[in-house]
């Protein structure tokens, strides 16, 4: 929060909120509530007035049209009869019609703020002017100005139309000791109880300290609770990321449908070529290699003879079991499968892996290594543990270990593609293919000394799948790791392609598996939470698909590449017709 405030462009006092309430949304909470009279009362006043004074002008109306008397000589009655149906009129359209036709128009942000800059405040009263909503005593007069900088999308609309929480005089109170840092922003969940509000405030709070309005990102609409100590700490909204959906994927005789979660048009157009492909020409394969979760300390002596005493005393076969009995106390589906060691000098690198169920396993290969340093600090007192992670686990960062060893699950998937199919649905040719592979993903991966990167683009499928069914993004980097291969078989009529990538780093249960979005892409996939018959089985599964998916966003990049299409659909693609500058301004 201090650092917020410190990298605030403009002093605190520059910005004032316009009032001290701010409407976010709280489904139990209505504007109207705030109102002196119940909106009832006034509907059941003005709908009465209405049907009375139009029934009296018409029996007086008739009247005059019996005894010829011109229409326009009225009495006082009368003047206050057609006073009165104005008056029903304006609140009746007002409540009913105008905020129906200001909808259809646009919908402004909930975000509140007017600057002590005048320049500023005259291009936002500007606008509020020009929208000039005519408003009846029973209506949200409230209409809070549009947002300074960001432009209105129709996303928003959904949660801009329910943006109604009112932040109460306590919610106030304790939103200006979180802006003078008396009430420290993370301690909100626990001091309130109520995660949404905490969300609610800390936002508010945030918009004040730095000045800048958060309208865009939403708040409602996510379960605050259920990423509380587990997803993420201090939410202030959330990041919308659209789901495509691609298949069906025909992999090992079953039918996927997989979400992708990107904001980079082509990605998903091209991976559903792909899978067509594949499932024209019968389906693909893949094979589940090792299945194993690996995390690895690094510990210090003071000589390297007895770093390397404990290099051979885990090495023995004979203490292995030992050894994982230890480590298997940590839970019930965590076991340990072996135990690789490296040392630098008088430092030696542990790298424990074990099989983790349905879980992608980090946090159960911890407590097992954490278990196993206890047990080994009794025969070993003079070992000093630096880390519990040593970077020879290796966790999102690119790493020979993975590349050659594995981690998490190492799948290989493969297809024979028809000639047919390559050239009606890919409309490029087999022999280009291959060549192109031998070319680009083989050597020109090797003059560039890539690292697993002997791919077209494994990283954009991994992402999207990994972002939509809550696996941890960050792990792309190894679980993208992917050597994709092409070869003329069936007499060169037809192309055998394979992607084989040892680190997929895969879970269904844990993390951000069990929010609701990313648990309904899971289902999507069959693969939700943990496998009843077979611990581990929905995790494999879901490792498979996303080797299939990569399988059928190389076989479409590539083909396009080949074809020389790769320009042309990503200007289709990727580039609306909207003027991008004017969007942004
Ligand atoms: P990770 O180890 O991937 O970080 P978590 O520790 O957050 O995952 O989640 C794993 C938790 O889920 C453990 O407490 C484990 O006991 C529980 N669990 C329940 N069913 C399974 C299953 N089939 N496979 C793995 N873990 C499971």
């Amino acid at each position: 929060m201090e650092a917020a405030r410190l990298s605030s462009t403009k002093p605190v006092q520059a910005l004032k909120p316009k009032k001290t309430v701010s409407f976010e949304e709280d489904p139990m909470t209505k504007v109207s509530d705030a109102l002196p009279l119940p909106l009832y009362l006034t509907n059941a006043v003005f709908f009465t007035l209405f049907f009375s004074v139009v029934y009296f002008l018409l029996s007086s109306w008739r009247e005059k049209i019996r005894t010829s008397t011109p229409l326009h000589v009225v009495n006082s009655s009368e003047i206050v009869a057609i006073l009165a149906f104005f008056a029903s009129c304006i609140y009746l359209m007002a409540f009913f019609g105008i905020d129906f036709v200001q909808s259809l128009v646009f919908r402004p942000s909930p975000d509140v703020w007017i600057s002590d800059d005048e320049e500023e405040n005259e291009v936002l009263l500007c606008k509020e002017d020009a929208r000039k909503v005519p408003c009846g005593q029973a209506l949200d007069c409230s209409l809070p100005p549009l947002p300074a900088q960001a432009p209105i999308v129709s996303s928003q609309k959904v949660f801009d139309e329910k943006a109604v929480t009112v932040l109460t005089e306590e919610d106030e109170e304790i939103i200006k000791s979180v802006v003078a840092g008396t009430t420290p922003s993370y301690s909100l969940e626990s001091k309130l109880g109520d995660c949404q509000r905490a969300a609610a405030i800390r936002r508010e709070a945030l918009q004040r300290l730095t000045g800048k309005s958060l309208a865009g990102l939403p708040l409602e609409g996510l379960d605050y609770e259920s990423i509380l100590g587990q997803c993420c700490e201090m939410p202030i909204g959330y990041v919308q990321i659209p789901v495509g959906i691609a298949g069906p994927l025909l992999l090992n005789g079953r039918e996927f449908s997989v979400p992708m979660a990107t904001t980079e048009g082509c990605l998903v157009a091209s991976t559903n070529r792909g899978c067509k492909a594949i499932h024209l020409s019968g389906g693909a394969t893949s094979v589940l290699l090792k299945d194993g979760m690996t995390r690895a300390p690094v510990v210090r002596f003071s000589t390297a003879k007895r770093a390397a005493d404990l290099k051979l005393y885990l090495e023995e076969p004979n203490n292995f079991e030992t050894l994982s009995l230890v480590f298997n106390r940590s839970s019930r589906f965590g076991r340990l499968q072996g135990i690789k060691c490296a040392i630098a000098g008088k430092n030696l690198y542990m790298r424990f892996t074990c099989s983790t169920g349905d879980a992608m396993g980090m946090n159960m290969v911890s407590k097992g290594v954490q278990n196993v340093l206890d047990f080994l600090q009794t025969d070993f007192p003079d070992m000093d543990v630096l880390g519990i992670s040593g970077n020879f686990c290796s966790d999102k960062k690119p790493a020979a270990v993975n590349w050659i060893e594995g981690r998490g699950k190492s799948v290989v998937c493969e297809a024979i593609i028809k000639g047919d199919v390559v050239k009606k649905v890919l409309k490029t040719s087999v022999e280009s293919l291959v060549e192109l592979n031998m070319l680009k993903n083989l050597t020109g991966s090797a003059m560039a000394g890539v690292l697993g990167g002997f791919n077209a683009h494994a990283s954009n499928i991994v992402s999207a799948v990994y972002i939509a069914t809550g696996q941890d993004p960050a792990q792309n980097v190894e679980s993208s790791h992917c050597i994709t291969m092409m070869e003329a078989v069936n007499d060169g009529k037809d192309l055998h392609v394979s992607v084989t990538m040892p680190s997929i780093e895969v879970g269904t249960v844990g993390g951000g598996t069990q929010l609701a979005s990313q648990s309904a892409c899971l289902n999507l996939l069959g693969v939700k939470g943990a496998s009843k018959e077979v611990p581990g089985a929905n995790s494999r599964t879901l490792a498979t698909i996303v080797a299939g998916a990569v399988l059928a966003g190389e076989l479409s990049l590539m083909s396009a590449l080949a074809a020389g299409q790769l320009v042309k659909s990503h200007m289709k693609y990727n580039r609306s017709n909207k003027d991008v500058s004017k969007a942004s301004s």
